[in-house]
């Protein structure tokens, strides 16, 4: 989408937070979805329409199911209606209970599809690289009541499969990822959706790869595939049958014929993907005080996350301050997985003083930021932000008295950001 951008930035008055003219006339956001071939889909659309099959495991969806089996190298991948629903079935069918281990460095829906069925999500605190469950800190929470534990591969990189397995194992604890962010990913040149018991993508439309709403269940366990394709379908086993009880977790046709759509154009989204974050790396630099997430050569990622690690010391501005100057210049960053599961409802009533154990938590809830990606994104865009942050790296000082004036003489301003 064509955006236009006004003149570079030469004093701190020139920032829209200022007064000045912001630098992008349209929003850039982060996340807008990632699409295949209109064409390609619509035929597909054409076809369903005519075959008056709309839902019920149709053809599309089956065929997407084999295709997503095939690419992931999994025995079994089970398209849903979205990722919540995914993790929720997931954790039904591997019969979690009680208390189970999560990160609280995530999105919520996390640590509510534990909550949604009564089992108390143990908030555990994450390594500062990885940015990933800390097995150390995994093995200090486990209590009489633990039954399983939940890793989430945050912005595509994998959890540590390998001491988490150890550690399952040595406690008979049941072992889920939730993959959401992590389809195309690899550890180890393994695909992620091959390890634990089961893993869960989300296939939502800010995903990487999107049918709209969509997810799926990754297992190589027969049984476990089973009880997760009949508890998606109401527990229905041929018609007027029920042998388990169920809810209504399929996907839609159209939904998978979107994926299929998207199947087709997974490696160009991750060339523009990682060219984008690539660019971002160059345009950074080394501004003191900024870090960006890095990604394992080794690996197959999808760059979908360009992270942001912002260090208010010495950087010369904080995080917040950054985020509402990249606002204000319609550049509408974000704060990915800003303030962590256990400040948010219910969490933070149901455990006030779960912070106290998650102190690289709190410390990276403080610092992250996500910066808009996807085809959408283009090379003069990422220039024209990485300028923009520079330019607030640079006159950090000036643009922090600039705002304290504005502040102090509009003490009820509204500063709050866009949710
Ligand atoms: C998006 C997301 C989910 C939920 O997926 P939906 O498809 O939106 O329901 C779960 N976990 C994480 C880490 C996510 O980012």
């Amino acid at each position: 989408m064509p955006t236009t951008q006004s003149a570079a930035k030469t004093k701190a008055a020139d920032l829209a937070i200022l007064g000045g003219s912001p630098a992008f006339s349209e929003p850039l956001h982060v996340g807008r979805p990632n699409v295949g071939d209109w064409n390609r889909f619509l035929a597909r659309v054409n076809d369903l329409w005519e075959r008056r099959w709309f839902t019920n495991n149709g053809p599309y969806v089956r065929e997407f199911e084999g295709k997503l089996a095939h690419f992931l190298g999994v025995k079994h991948c089970i398209p849903v209606c979205n990722g919540t629903v995914a993790m929720e079935l997931a954790i039904r069918a591997l019969g979690l209970s009680g208390e189970v281990i999560v990160p609280s460095f995530t999105f919520i829906a996390t640590a509510h599809a534990l909550q949604w069925q009564e089992i108390t999500p143990v908030f555990c605190d994450i390594d500062r690289s990885s940015h990933n469950l800390d097995p150390k800190r995994v093995e200090q929470m486990i209590t009489p009541r633990t039954t399983g534990i939940v890793g989430v591969h945050l912005w595509g990189r994998p959890c540590d499969v390998e001491a988490l397995s150890a550690l399952a194992r040595r406690h008979h604890l049941k072992l889920l990822y939730d993959a959401a962010h992590a389809f195309g990913c690899t550890c180890r040149g393994t695909m992620l959706g091959n390890f634990g018991e089961a893993e869960v993508f989300s296939f939502h439309a800010t995903k990487f790869f999107n049918t709209f709403e969509g997810g799926a269940v990754a297992t190589n366990d027969d049984t476990l595939a089973s009880k997760i394709r009949l508890m998606k379908n109401f527990g229905f086993q041929g018609y007027d049958n029920v042998i388990y009880i169920g809810t209504n977790g399929k996907m839609t046709e159209i939904s998978a014929a979107m994926g299929l759509t998207g199947l087709e154009n997974l490696e160009e989204s991750i060339s523009v993907n990682r060219r984008n974050y690539c660019a971002y790396k160059r345009g950074l630099g080394d501004l003191p005080g900024l870090e960006m997430i890095t990604y394992d050569e080794g690996e197959r990622s999808n760059f979908q996350y360009v992270a942001l690690e912002v260090d208010e010391g010495a950087a010369g501005i904080g995080r917040d301050q950054l985020l509402a100057l990249l606002h204000a210049e319609n550049v509408l960053a974000r704060r990915y997985f800003f303030p962590g599961c256990h400040r948010m409802e219910p969490y933070r009533s149901l455990f006030p003083h779960a912070g106290l154990l998650l102190p690289e938590t709190e410390r990276l809830a403080r610092r992250i930021l996500s910066l808009p990606n996807g085809a959408s994104v283009g090379a003069a865009d990422i220039e024209t932000i990485c300028s923009l942050i520079r330019f607030a790296v640079e006159h950090g000082g000036d643009i922090r008295r600039e705002l304290a004036t504005r502040d102090a003489s509009r003490p009820s301003q509204d500063t709050s950001l866009h949710g």
